[in-house]
């Protein structure tokens, strides 16, 4: 459906940043899911999807006709696509109703009306449809966006962070939705998250950014379990990363490949009676489990670890640890 070709791009007066030999396909009734660092050129990408800006190199076809950026279309937008900018982009001083009135035809009004109720209902915003947008907060003024966006029937939909304003009620009934609304329609969703959570429950591919360049793509469960570098691990949650050398000294186990080894803080167990020494330096409640933070003599890190029974370590308590499982990562 949307094919991206050895896009490149730079911008004008900014030398360090360049988005370079970007390749990247979105199938129908997909959702694919961009995450990256701050600055390694999410937005940029999805600017250059939706011909908002031009590309120096490469090609980018959606529904096999050929998108192009300012420099040849006055009118940025292509139709069957719609984008949830990060600021929303909506009139400050229009009625929520009138915000999304303008993405419908005028040909049915009765089909308009009912459809703009729909799209307000599905996201829990009705009862504002005639308040100005500027009144709103942040919050409501996102669901209004993506109220707007869905509201045309597109083919694909590009978000920009689209729940980062939203408290996590609302988050998950949103997903739950947009996930119902891709089963249904067969519309896809490429989206920019800095949550990782979002990221792997909702995604059926992760594309992972940096410094302009895709560096991995794959299954949430690829992503999650090989991460190709620290970088990439370092992108979904608390981890550990050791030096391989002094992570096979210590548990006596191999690595083969890599100057790095990655443990999940779940992967790792603590017992009173058998593994590896440690001492409890730190037990954080999080709510269904405890974080222990444990210090281990020769270890060059000191491991974050996920427990489920909560109280049962204390601080300075000795105790003993063993990995589950753990993968070798390079930096
Ligand atoms: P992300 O969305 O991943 O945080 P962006 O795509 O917004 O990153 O930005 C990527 C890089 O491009 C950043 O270094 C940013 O400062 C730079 N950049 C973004 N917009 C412009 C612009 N209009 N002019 C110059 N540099 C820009
Ligand atoms: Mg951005």
């Amino acid at each position: 459906m949307l094919i991206i070709n050895s896009i490149s791009k730079k911008y004008p007066g900014n030398e360090q940043f360049f988005l370079s030999n970007i390749n990247l396909q979105i199938n129908k009734g997909e959702i694919v899911s961009l995450v990256g660092a701050s600055g390694s050129g999410k937005s940029t990408l999805l600017k250059l999807i939706y011909g908002i800006l031009d590309a120096d190199e490469g090609t980018i076809t959606f529904n096999e006709k050929p998108i192009y950026g300012p420099s040849v279309n006055l009118l940025p937008g292509t139709k069957g696509m719609h984008f949830v900018q990060q600021d929303y982009n909506l009139n400050p001083y229009a009625k929520v109703y009138d915000n999304i009135a303008p993405v419908l035809p005028n040909t049915d009004l009765d089909y308009k009306k009912k459809r703009i109720h729909e799209v307000l209902e599905l996201l829990n915003i009705l009862d504002l449809k005639d308040k100005q947008a500027i009144n709103l907060s942040g919050g409501q003024q996102q669901r209004v966006a993506i109220a707007r966006a869905l509201a045309s029937g597109p083919d694909l939909l590009l978000l920009d962070e689209p729940f980062s304003n939203l408290d996590v009620i609302l988050k998950n009934h949103l997903k739950r939705d947009l996930e119902a609304l891709v089963e249904k329609t067969g519309i896809s969703i490429l989206m920019v998250t800095h949550d990782s959570t979002d990221a792997l429950s909702l995604s059926h591919r992760i594309v992972v950014m940096q410094n302009g360049s895709i560096v991995q793509e794959g299954s949430p469960k690829q992503i999650y379990n090989q991460p190709q570098s620290t970088y990439v691990a370092r992108l979904f949650g608390a981890v550990n990363i050791v030096d391989a050398s002094s992570f096979a000294t210590t548990f006596n186990r191999e690595v083969n490949t890599s100057d790095k080894v990655l443990i999940h803080p779940h992967e790792i167990t603590l017992s009173s009676v058998s593994g590896t020494p440690a001492k409890v330096l730190k037990a954080e409640y999080n709510g269904g489990f405890e974080l222990l933070i444990v210090e281990i003599e020769g270890l060059n890190r000191k491991l974050q670890v996920s427990y489920p029974h909560i109280g049962r370590f204390k601080k300075e308590d000795q105790v003993f640890v063993s990995i589950m499982s753990y993968a070798e990562v390079n930096e």
